[in-house]
């Protein structure tokens, strides 16, 4: 079973799977937090704006007195194995504007910047299939950006189909959202689908 997230296009690749897989930089903001009473949980909730313009955020949660907000990026990574880059700054000047103007009780100045990647198929979908050749080898990735959600699902996909036989339909809660082939096409959609 091949389940390495970043590093699944790579060695799809050297397993004859034509799937194209695309890896982005992605950065989450931390902001302090001028009115913490605003911010906290219970009162305010995870959010997301979609479109053109688009960001997300959670109350303050993880560290006390910074809230989490982010928007994504499109900048493609060749080489997983490269270590995380500095921030995207025009991301970063674009999410530093949305704070400023569109949210109250935050200091709209970042106080840390942290990087990590997402794994993209064409259609923002995921991945739970067999080899087309090696019915033996399984290949997950709940992907996309909102994969995290589905991670179970995908993952107990892969185990039924890797100690299953038959097609991958006959498998209870397979959908076509798994498969390994995507849409002609497909292109990495700019908005969230959380
Ligand atoms: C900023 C950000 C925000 C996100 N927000 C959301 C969200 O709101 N909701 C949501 O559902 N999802 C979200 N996601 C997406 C979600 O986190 C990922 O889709 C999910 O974690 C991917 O899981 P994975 O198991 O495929 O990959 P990973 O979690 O990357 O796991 C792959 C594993 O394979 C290992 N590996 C790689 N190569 C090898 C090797 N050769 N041998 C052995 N092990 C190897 C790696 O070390 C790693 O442990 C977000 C992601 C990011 C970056």
């Amino acid at each position: 079973m091949v389940a390495t997230g970043p590093w699944a296009g790579r060695f799809f690749n050297e397993l004859g799977v034509s799937t194209p897989l695309t890896v982005t930089h992605q950065q989450v903001v931390y902001y302090p937090a001028l009115e913490p009473g605003l911010w906290r949980v219970g009162r305010c909730p995870v959010y997301i704006a979609h479109g053109r313009g688009g960001f997300y955020g959670f109350p303050e949660c993880e560290r006390p007195g910074f809230i989490k907000v982010a928007v994504e990026t499109n900048v493609a990574i060749d080489d997983p194995d490269e270590p995380p880059g500095p921030s995207d700054t025009e991301s970063l000047d674009r999410l530093n504007h949305l704070v400023a103007t569109r949210l109250r009780g935050i200091d709209p100045h970042p106080a840390d910047v942290v990087t990590c990647r997402y794994t993209e198929t064409a259609d923002r979908d995921f991945i739970a299939a067999r080899h087309p050749a090696h019915a033996n080898v399984v290949l997950a990735s709940p992907c996309s950006g909102h994969g995290f959600k589905f991670s179970i699902l995908t993952g107990d996909l892969a185990q039924t189909l890797a100690t299953t036989p038959g097609p991958e339909d006959a498998h209870p809660n397979w959908r076509a959202c798994f498969a390994l082939e995507k849409p002609a096409g497909g292109e990495l959609a700019t908005e969230s689908r959380e």
